[in-house]
């Protein structure tokens, strides 16, 4: 790249660099795919005396392709729509989101299989290289996960054309319906947290530290936008850039604690189940929106395929 140039297009991609939040002088890397000017998109048409396999396998090299690059979701949409437009051209009736939906769930599911704590795992308690066992194929396979309601119903479905079961266990436990300890000031406390704009629109976050500190770190995204409006980007707080955007007064956000949670994990958990119920059952009934990026939202990478490709 030149100096002062901010994009390349290198092989198949376009590399941007754009500013982010952090006040480091770097610039960010942003991924997208590059098609040449002259790509018509014309592969081997489906009514053409060719093997099944070959006339989808363009199809499915792009879907390969665009799973494997580190692209945003807007991007994301963008070349599902360009493979579907393949797709068409070349008379291939096939349903893209879907097929991107079962490639990533395929894929998921051998890399969890082939990471090297498995094979630590297996080597250290079945003695070194251990040859897996015929029976193992034909075995059922089950995968714990965290219920967060219909989507998690569905995600099973899923999960089951590939061979495998699913345990759920739930984020809500005994021990936290009862209060035996001085109570700490909500305010003071860490969790997951709920913010709401005058204008009813949600942002549903996470902190390990106490909900006030979080809160006024939101408001600092707000001050600096009012100061430089050209910093507005993805990295700053989403309900920041809302009550700028929308000219909503951010003093008149309210910020409540949904669940009181120190632990890291557990925290990232409650904040993919809170987020699923204020955006699948609250939201859409009133037609609110929820601010939220979810990618950003959801660690699991089981529960984000399924929220983000439904
Ligand atoms: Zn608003």
């Amino acid at each position: 790249m030149e100096v002062g140039e901010k994009v390349l297009n290198f092989l198949d991609l376009t590399i941007r660099l754009l500013p982010d939040d952090l006040d480091d002088g770097l610039l960010t890397p942003v991924f997208s795919v590059y098609q040449k000017p002259t790509y018509t998109g014309l592969s081997i048409n489906q009514q053409s005396l060719h093997p099944t396999s070959h006339k989808f396998a363009a199809i499915h090299a792009a879907v390969h392709r665009m799973i494997s690059l580190p692209l945003s979701s807007s991007e994301r949409e963008k070349e599902i729509a360009v493979i579907s437009s393949i797709a068409e051209k070349n008379g291939l009736s096939i349903n893209v989101p879907t097929l991107v939906k079962r490639t990533i769930l395929r894929r998921s599911l051998n890399q969890s299989r082939s990471d090297p704590a498995f094979a630590e795992f297996s080597s250290s308690h079945f003695g070194g290289s251990i040859a897996i066992p015929a029976s193992e194929t034909t075995r059922e396979k089950w995968l714990r996960l965290p219920y967060l309601g219909s989507s998690s119903d569905r995600l099973a479905s899923e999960l089951r054309r590939f061979g495998y079961r699913v345990g759920f266990y739930p984020l809500t436990r005994v021990r936290d319906l009862s209060k035996l300890k001085d109570p700490v000031p909500v305010i003071d406390s860490p969790g997951v947290y709920l913010l709401t704009c005058s204008c009813g629109d949600l942002y549903v976050g996470q902190t390990g530290r106490a909900l006030s500190k979080r809160f006024s770190e939101h408001r600092t995204h707000f001050n600096k936008l009012q100061k430089k409006p050209s910093a507005s980007n993805t990295s700053l707080s989403a309900m920041a850039r809302h009550c700028f955007h929308q000219s909503h007064p951010f003093d008149s956000v309210h910020a409540s604690l949904l669940h009181r949670c120190e632990n890291g994990s557990r925290l990232n958990r409650l904040e993919e189940y809170y987020y699923t119920i204020k955006n699948v059952i609250e939201s859409r009934e009133s037609n609110l929106n929820m601010l939220n990026d979810l990618d950003v939202v959801f660690f699991n990478s089981f529960i984000r395929f399924n929220l983000n490709y439904k």
